[in-house]
Protein backbone atom coordinates (compact mmCIF):
# COMPACT_ATOMS: atom_id res chain seq x y z
CA UNK A 1 0.00 0.00 0.00
CA UNK A 2 1.30 3.85 -0.69
CA UNK A 3 3.32 4.66 2.21
CA UNK A 4 3.70 1.47 3.88
CA UNK A 5 7.62 0.50 4.36
CA UNK A 6 8.19 -2.48 1.46
CA UNK A 7 10.63 -4.89 2.67
CA UNK A 8 12.56 -4.73 -0.69
CA UNK A 9 13.29 -1.07 -0.94
CA UNK A 10 16.93 -0.28 0.08
CA UNK A 11 15.21 3.35 1.21
CA UNK A 12 12.66 2.50 3.45
CA UNK A 13 15.88 0.20 4.93
CA UNK A 14 18.00 3.06 5.56
CA UNK A 15 14.83 5.19 7.13
CA UNK A 16 14.23 1.94 9.06
CA UNK A 17 17.88 1.69 10.58
CA UNK A 18 18.26 -1.34 8.58
CA UNK A 19 21.06 -0.05 6.34
CA UNK A 20 23.64 2.64 7.41
CA UNK A 21 23.36 5.96 5.93
CA UNK A 22 25.14 9.26 6.84
CA UNK A 23 22.37 10.76 7.95
CA UNK A 24 22.48 14.87 7.69
CA UNK A 25 18.46 16.05 8.97
CA UNK A 26 15.82 14.07 10.19
CA UNK A 27 12.21 15.27 10.40
CA UNK A 28 9.19 13.50 11.59
CA UNK A 29 8.26 13.22 7.77
CA UNK A 30 11.44 13.21 6.10
CA UNK A 31 15.64 11.95 6.18
CA UNK A 32 18.56 13.53 4.19
CA UNK A 33 21.46 11.28 3.40
CA UNK A 34 24.68 11.77 1.48
CA UNK A 35 24.78 10.08 -1.88
CA UNK A 36 27.05 6.74 -1.61
CA UNK A 37 28.44 7.95 -4.93
CA UNK A 38 28.47 11.62 -4.98
CA UNK A 39 28.54 13.37 -8.19
CA UNK A 40 28.90 16.60 -6.83
CA UNK A 41 31.26 18.25 -3.57
CA UNK A 42 27.63 18.19 -2.05
CA UNK A 43 24.84 15.51 -2.94
CA UNK A 44 22.45 14.99 -0.34
CA UNK A 45 19.51 12.66 -0.87
CA UNK A 46 16.12 13.87 0.51
CA UNK A 47 13.40 11.07 1.08
CA UNK A 48 10.00 11.03 2.62
CA UNK A 49 10.04 8.53 5.32
CA UNK A 50 6.81 7.24 3.59
CA UNK A 51 7.23 4.48 0.40
CA UNK A 52 5.85 6.29 -2.23
CA UNK A 53 7.94 5.24 -5.56
CA UNK A 54 8.89 8.04 -7.30
CA UNK A 55 8.35 11.92 -7.70
CA UNK A 56 4.76 11.54 -9.74
CA UNK A 57 3.34 9.56 -6.87
CA UNK A 58 4.88 11.64 -3.78
CA UNK A 59 3.22 14.38 -5.79
CA UNK A 60 -0.32 13.29 -5.25
CA UNK A 61 0.47 11.46 -1.64
CA UNK A 62 -1.43 12.68 0.93
CA UNK A 63 -0.73 14.58 3.33
CA UNK A 64 1.22 16.66 1.00
CA UNK A 65 4.93 14.99 1.48
CA UNK A 66 5.93 16.55 -1.74
CA UNK A 67 6.52 20.13 0.46
CA UNK A 68 8.04 18.48 3.02
CA UNK A 69 10.78 17.05 0.95
CA UNK A 70 11.41 20.37 -0.66
CA UNK A 71 11.45 22.36 2.62
CA UNK A 72 13.85 19.81 4.01
CA UNK A 73 16.01 20.30 0.76
CA UNK A 74 16.42 24.26 1.30
CA UNK A 75 17.27 23.77 4.97
CA UNK A 76 19.91 21.17 3.71
CA UNK A 77 21.20 23.52 1.10
CA UNK A 78 21.49 26.46 3.75
CA UNK A 79 23.33 24.66 6.05
CA UNK A 80 25.81 23.39 3.07
CA UNK A 81 26.08 27.09 2.57
CA UNK A 82 24.93 26.24 -1.07
CA UNK A 83 24.42 29.70 -3.02
CA UNK A 84 23.49 27.57 -6.22
CA UNK A 85 22.01 23.99 -6.24
CA UNK A 86 20.56 22.02 -8.44
CA UNK A 87 17.53 20.01 -7.03
CA UNK A 88 16.75 16.38 -9.45
CA UNK A 89 13.91 13.95 -9.21
CA UNK A 90 14.65 11.63 -11.77
CA UNK A 91 11.52 9.77 -12.57
CA UNK A 92 11.32 6.69 -14.41
CA UNK A 93 14.00 4.14 -15.57
CA UNK A 94 14.49 6.85 -18.67
CA UNK A 95 15.72 9.20 -16.38
CA UNK A 96 17.96 7.39 -14.79
CA UNK A 97 16.16 6.30 -11.75
CA UNK A 98 17.44 3.10 -10.56
CA UNK A 99 15.75 3.03 -6.63
CA UNK A 100 12.09 3.32 -6.51
CA UNK A 101 11.35 5.85 -3.38
CA UNK A 102 10.72 8.96 -4.15
CA UNK A 103 13.98 11.21 -3.72
CA UNK A 104 14.92 14.19 -4.00
CA UNK A 105 18.78 15.16 -5.67
CA UNK A 106 20.50 18.07 -4.20
CA UNK A 107 23.81 18.64 -5.98
CA UNK A 108 25.69 21.79 -5.23
CA UNK A 109 29.57 23.17 -4.89
CA UNK A 110 30.70 23.08 -8.61
CA UNK A 111 29.18 24.80 -11.92
CA UNK A 112 26.66 23.25 -13.75
CA UNK A 113 25.85 22.61 -17.04
CA UNK A 114 22.67 23.04 -18.89
CA UNK A 115 20.73 21.16 -20.46
CA UNK A 116 21.55 17.88 -18.21
CA UNK A 117 22.72 14.67 -19.72
P1 LIG B 1 18.39 7.58 -8.79
O1 LIG B 1 19.34 6.99 -9.80
O2 LIG B 1 17.85 8.94 -9.16
O3 LIG B 1 17.28 6.59 -8.45
O4 LIG B 1 19.23 7.85 -7.48
C1 LIG B 1 19.57 6.83 -6.58
C2 LIG B 1 20.75 7.34 -5.84
O5 LIG B 1 20.90 6.57 -4.67
C3 LIG B 1 22.07 7.25 -6.61
O6 LIG B 1 22.64 8.54 -6.74
C4 LIG B 1 22.92 6.33 -5.75
O7 LIG B 1 24.28 6.70 -5.71
C5 LIG B 1 22.27 6.49 -4.38
N1 LIG B 1 22.45 5.37 -3.47
C6 LIG B 1 22.33 4.05 -3.75
N2 LIG B 1 22.53 3.32 -2.65
C7 LIG B 1 22.79 4.18 -1.64
C8 LIG B 1 23.08 4.05 -0.26
N3 LIG B 1 23.15 2.85 0.34
N4 LIG B 1 23.30 5.16 0.47
C9 LIG B 1 23.25 6.38 -0.11
N5 LIG B 1 22.97 6.59 -1.41
C10 LIG B 1 22.73 5.51 -2.17
ZN1 LIG C 1 10.80 2.66 0.20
Amino acid sequence: MAGEPQDDCLFCKIVGGHVPATIVRETDTTVAFRDINPQAPTHILIIPKAHHADAAALATAEPLLAADVLREAQAVADEEKLESYRIVFNTGTGAGQTVFHAHAHLLGGRGMQWPPG
